[in-house]
């Protein structure tokens, strides 16, 4: 973060094809952060984003279900010993 005075770079190009923008009258926005030359660069690059976050989200899903199995089994472990200490209080 920081870097002040380098902010309008992505506004230069194109982000997909890297075509100059400047002079361009159609900017297409995306992500509030992300510039295209057409209509067509933007939608591809939200294709692509899609699949990114499909992938990412599988792999996320697939972690986290690994995750909770081991949590899982430490939870029972503690709930035994918690269990165990109400049952003496
Ligand atoms: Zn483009």
């Amino acid at each position: 973060m920081g870097g002040a005075g380098h902010g309008v770079h992505f506004l230069d190009a194109c982000f997909l094809c890297r075509r100059p923008l400047a002079g361009n009258r159609d900017i297409f926005m995306y992500r509030g952060d992300m510039a295209f030359c057409s209509d067509e660069c933007r939608s591809a690059q939200m294709a692509a984003d899609e699949a990114a976050e499909r992938k990412a989200t599988k792999a996320v899903t697939h972690g986290a279900l690994l995750a909770r199995e081991a949590a899982e089994g430490t939870q029972q472990e503690r709930g035994k010993v918690r269990a165990g200490s109400v049952l003496a209080l």
